[in-house]
């Protein structure tokens, strides 16, 4: 077993046995998925029309899902050799593109040509996806930085508009970072892995809005071996380049080719179609659920439909089956209209899920009387939250029976416990 296995936390009462697939890819015990759907072939070409694309998609599923559950149920194998030559990752990257051309990645369903450019949607992109900066991040959830760290990659730009964004700097400046093509986006996935990351955690901002990229990225990587000039395009960015983590191939091989873990770290305001795709290609989620059923997500970050948008795909990864944990964020004034609500409904329909109750709201962006962008009407964001809210939250999560504990009190940076 690995460090990462190996950890502690995995035997509290509340993880225990949970997650089992993240730790077998996790450790290169089991192939990525990318790598699974790789060897399923699929019989359209990929010139033909969206909709026959889609209908061979929706036929492969079942192949994919028989071969993943028997690879991690331990009653099948990856078959030998590499990718197949016109495979269901080939598949998820072409229908990516055409989404792109009338773009319905997420909920907001913006029908634009962004491969133009010529009208844009709520996130404002065109086809470029920018990378702020990535890097083996030590502060997300022991579960995931583990010993050698997560491997981050932060996309620039959302397609939401939260008052308080705790990542403003890279959420509402769309020109922040760099533009990356999908070679340098994958050269910087192959990088943090072989430096010993124990996943790939692609996030924002919003990770959504960039999914052509992203599986473009993927689809590379199973032979990437990256040239000078693909460093070259890719260590730029790397904040942690002047560690010089030494590259290992242990790190991230299975069975001979590259293996990596994929993460999907989201406010899950993804679309129907973008799921689909993602279910081939993601091994663990780490979806943010922040606000209540009222006028909360409306009024302060602009989201029209989000409560039925998040919980329905919080529905669809429970039901298929996926290893994941939820984010919710406590905000000051917010625990009764949204710590409440978001807590009971993960106790009705997905008690088993692990959540991460945190703390570590600060004011930011226009909630941040300090700062010139500040707005008097997000007044009650303003703040911190008190300890006695965190502590109502916590108390909700202990009567209701979630599984909050170790994630939320290695992470609490107020120290609380109940
Ligand atoms: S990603 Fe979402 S917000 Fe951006 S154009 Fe597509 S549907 Fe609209």
């Amino acid at each position: 077993m690995s460090d990462l296995s190996n950890l502690r936390i995995w035997r509290e009462h509340d993880l225990k046995g949970l997650m089992p697939w993240y730790l077998a890819v996790a450790d290169n015990r089991a192939p990525a998925k990318f790598r699974i759907a790789g060897r399923v072939p699929v019989a359209v070409a990929l010139d033909a029309p969206e909709e026959a694309l889609w209908v061979e998609l929706e036929a492969r599923m079942p192949q994919f899902l028989d071969l993943w559950n028997s690879i991690r149920g331990g009653r099948g194998e990856l078959p030998a050799g590499l990718a197949v030559p016109v495979n269901l990752v080939d598949l998820c990257r072409e229908i990516a593109y055409r989404m792109l051309a009338h773009c319905n990645f997420c909920r907001y369903d913006c029908q634009v040509d962004r491969s133009e450019g010529a009208r844009l949607g709520t996130c404002k992109l065109a086809a470029d996806s920018r990378v702020s900066t990535y890097f083996h991040h030590r502060g997300e959830e022991l579960v995931y930085r583990g010993t050698t760290g997560s491997g981050t990659i932060f996309f620039t730009s959302c397609n939401r508009r939260c008052a308080f964004c705790q990542n403003g700097d890279i959420s509402t400046d769309k020109d922040n970072g760099r533009p990356v093509s999908a070679r340098t986006l994958a050269t910087m996935a192959w990088l943090l892995r072989m430096e010993g990351c124990h996943n790939i955690n692609w996030v924002g901002g919003e990770v959504t809005i960039h999914l052509h990229t992203i599986v473009d990225a993927i689809s590379q990587l199973e032979d990437l071996s990256p040239t000078r000039d693909d460093l070259a395009a890719a260590l730029p960015g790397k904040a942690d380049y002047h560690f010089g983590f030494p590259l290992n191939p242990r790190f991230a091989q299975y069975r001979g080719a590259f293996n990596a873990l994929m993460l999907w770290n989201s406010n899950f305001f993804m679309s129907a179609p973008a799921m689909k795709l993602l279910r081939i290609l993601m091994d663990v989620w780490l979806p943010d659920f922040k606000f209540g059923p009222g006028r909360c997500a409306p009024l302060l970050s602009k989201t029209p439909f989000y409560w039925e948008t998040v919980t329905e795909n919080l529905k669809l990864i429970h039901d298929w089956g996926e290893d994941f944990t939820i984010r919710h964020l406590v905000m000051p004034n917010h625990v009764e209209c949204c710590t409440a609500p978001v807590l009971k409904w993960v106790a009705e329909h997905m008690p088993d899920a692990p959540v991460n109750i945190m703390d570590q709201y600060h004011p930011d962006n226009f909630c941040d009387p300090g700062h010139a962008k500040f707005n008097e009407k997000y007044r009650d964001l303003a703040r911190r939250a008190t300890r006695e809210e965190i502590r109502q939250a916590f108390r909700y999560g202990k009567e209701l029976g979630i599984r909050f504990e170790s994630l939320s009190y290695e992470k609490n940076s107020t120290g609380l416990r109940l």
